[in-house]
């Protein structure tokens, strides 16, 4: 596998009706927060970024974004703890937000249903384990809760299945890695080699 190389997206403005947030933040209705909402402003190649290889679909995504400390950078579960960590509130505002169509390729789109279908089963498996408990314990097979299945309910359903299965999901839905961004009119992503040198063409 090739190494990743950072190619440059222009961006623009949003040209497509307002959100909701943006409107209430012109007229002032609301104490909403400023939110610049961006698109990709050129044509991708037909190649997916992560594999360089030829696009099957095209997948239309919205990245969000807020401050962190080198620029904007994806809002994900992690960054938003990480966020949380220091500022002692629960989730940073979205500040930027990145919306365009991006290619996949039939390895993007494969990976992205193996990996939706383990998050399901992550989520499920909580409420599936506690109502074959309950069934088993009507039925008289379990007589008691032991420590070791609590335990596999906190912290291990909550928060660790759950936040390996939300890690999936975005990971699956996410067609690249930006790096923090830090213009209005660009941004960088990590993308496969194939992909970089069609952009530029
Ligand atoms: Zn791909």
């Amino acid at each position: 596998m090739k190494r990743k190389v950072d190619a440059t997206v222009a961006l623009r403005r949003h040209r497509g009706g307002m959100t909701l947030r943006e409107y209430s933040w012109r007229t002032g209705e609301l104490d909403a927060p400023r939110t610049l909402t961006l698109e990709v402003g050129q044509d991708f190649p037909d190649r997916c970024v992560r594999h360089g290889r030829k696009a099957v679909e095209y997948r239309d995504s919205e990245l969000r974004l807020h401050q962190g400390a080198r620029g904007q950078v994806e809002t994900s579960w992690w960054s938003s703890f990480v966020w949380g960590l220091a500022r002692y509130r629960m989730t940073p505002s979205t500040t930027v937000q990145v919306s365009g169509r991006w290619p996949m390729c039939r390895t993007c789109v494969r990976y992205r249903r193996i990996l939706e279908f383990i998050a399901y089963c992550l989520g499920l498996a909580g409420p599936v384990a506690l109502a074959v408990l309950f069934m088993a314990a009507q039925a008289g097979v379990v007589r008691s809760v032991t420590l070791s299945m609590v335990f596999a309910f906190f912290p291990g359903w909550i928060p660790g299945a759950l936040a390996v299965a939300l890690t999936l999901y975005a990971r699956g839905n996410r067609p690249a890695r930006v790096r923090p961004l830090t213009s209005a009119t660009a941004m960088t992503v990590r993308a496969h080699p194939d992909f970089a040198a069609a952009l530029e063409r």
